[in-house]
């Protein structure tokens, strides 16, 4: 039998991961040498264990989304850093689809590259931190979709099954999706939150 003649695998069970909430901000830096960019990459892998962090851009040009669910003074200590250490740095709390064109038009005058960023399903407005879903069919391929905060909230029924399968529905895509797939919620990993609050950044060198 050939490939084409096969019949289309269904749908077997939905994995939903919501988006978790927290304190968004991007980092943005300038960095003239490899020198620094390997020194901004290490601030930020050591953000990581703190936070949620998305790199938005590498090279001349280094930016980051970070998503915060412990301390609250994270966000300035990331930008004092920056600041005191790299001719250039700002931050955006709060950050927007006008971030996200901000970083790419600073890249294009940069030798920098712009990484992926998950695209909503929906509305196409990219979210580093997005609702996700990885929708498993009987063959055992899998397709992963994304939604942005906004959908999401948008279409926020009373409970996660409701709340995806409505989200499915309004997939631009017009994805095949059976209405009684079941849904398993999964969570993100539980980030570690330091008990004290002196967060020690090594410092440049
Ligand atoms: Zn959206």
């Amino acid at each position: 039998m050939s490939k084409s003649a096969a019949p289309r695998p269904e749908l077997s069970g939905i994995r939903y991961s919501p988006a978790q909430s927290g304190r968004r901000a991007v980092f943005m830096a300038e960095a003239r040498s490899k020198k620094e960019i390997r020194q901004i990459r290490e601030l930020f892998d050591t953000v990581g264990q703190l936070a949620e962090v998305v790199p938005i851009s590498q090279g001349a040009v280094m930016s980051y989304a970070v998503q915060s669910h412990g301390e609250a003074s994270l966000f300035g200590k990331i930008e004092w850093l920056l600041k005191t250490q790299f001719t250039f740095s700002m931050v955006e709390r709060n950050f927007s689809d006008v971030t996200f064109q901000l970083v790419r038009s600073l890249c294009e005058h940069a030798d920098a590259e712009i990484a992926l960023l998950p695209e909503c399903g929906v509305c196409s407005a990219l979210d580093p931190f997005p609702t996700r879903a990885t929708l498993e069919y009987s063959d055992h391929s899998c397709t992963e979709v994304a939604y942005c905060g906004r959908c999401t909230d948008r279409f926020t029924e009373a409970d996660p099954a409701s709340t995806i399968h409505a989200l499915l529905r309004k997939d631009r895509r017009r994805l095949r999706v059976n209405a009684r797939a079941p849904v398993s919620v999964v969570c993100g990993p539980d980030l570690v939150t330091p008990e004290s609050g002196d967060i020690l950044f090594a410092e440049a060198s």
